[in-house]
């Protein structure tokens, strides 16, 4: 367990669910982790129960100078940033027809500008101080085609994909490595919500939606946050080095592309 020896790490949204599952694997492989949450009270908790090797830091993505600071601590107390997992991303479902223009204009703050802005900061960084790092996204297999009543996330994450895209080829003369890790279905708190959602608007038991989509899944079951860390340690590796502005699927064999 020593992939990561030596590397410091920047997980936004790391104080619940896969982002905290990212952090647990890399602590485990030998990295250091800062564990990057709006949600501050939450990432002291989940720091605190990864030991010595974490810290929490406070970071909203959608302000600079909240980005800012939590890069400046980051630093403050790791040395430098090796790995950036942009990770932090809220979810939002409606009929087309009742999309809220400032509820769309938040998820996209959050999803997307967050991701850009989160990575531009950390690349200035990474070629300030010549460090070869890589930036992991996270995008989602709702990036990969629309749903009926999740028209705003899907294009969040399209976008997620798109960036990768266009940072990879832009930030790898720097030798940075910019790819993207797109799941299924995960369960978690996040997809508590999803699930109640649509118990809300297809007239679904609490459950039944999840039920309903796990059994979908080729592998048989939803996702759990321990079946991406594998993808997000080996991104992160010296292995990867060769990997440039790529989106991974790690779904149960959900899509294929
Ligand atoms: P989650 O909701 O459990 O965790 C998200 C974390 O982001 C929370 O700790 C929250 O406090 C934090 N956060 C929210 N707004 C923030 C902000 N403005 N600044 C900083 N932090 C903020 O979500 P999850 O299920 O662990 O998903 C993690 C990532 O994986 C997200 O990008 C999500 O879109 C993606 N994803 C999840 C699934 C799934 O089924 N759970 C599927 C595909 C993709």
């Amino acid at each position: 367990m020593t992939r990561l020896v030596g590397k410091s790490a920047l997980i936004t949204g790391a104080a619940r669910g896969i982002g905290r599952a990212f952090a647990a694997a890399y602590v485990a492989q030998g990295a250091r982790v800062a564990i990057a949450d709006i949600d501050i009270e939450r990432a002291r908790i989940t720091a605190a129960e990864m030991g010595e090797a974490a810290i929490a830091v406070e970071m909203d993505v959608t302000r600079q100078d909240s980005i800012d600071s939590a890069i400046a601590q980051t630093v403050a107390n790791l040395g430098q940033i090796d790995i950036l997992i942009n990770n932090a991303a809220i979810f939002t479902a409606a009929p087309l027809v009742e999309i809220d223009r400032s509820d769309a204009a938040r998820v996209f703050d959050i999803n997307v500008s967050g991701t850009l802005f989160t990575m531009q900061a950390v690349a200035r960084h990474m070629i300030e101080k010549g460090i070869r790092g890589r930036i992991i996204n996270m995008a989602s297999q709702a990036g990969r085609r629309g749903e009926p009543l999740v028209a705003v996330y899907c294009a969040t994450k399209a976008a997620v994909i798109s960036l990768t895209q266009s940072a990879g080829l832009n930030l790898i003369p720097h030798g940075i490595n910019v790819n993207a890790i797109a799941p299924g279905v995960v369960d978690g708190e996040h997809w508590n919500g999803v699930d109640a959602f649509f118990a809300k608007h297809e007239g679904k038991e609490l459950g039944q939606k999840k039920a309903e989509v796990g059994a979908a899944v080729p592998y048989g079951r939803m996702g759990r946050p321990e079946d991406l860390t594998g993808m997000a340690v080996f991104l992160a590796s010296d292995e990867a080095d060769y990997i440039v502005a790529q989106c991974y699927n790690v779904d149960g064999g959900q899509w294929m592309s």
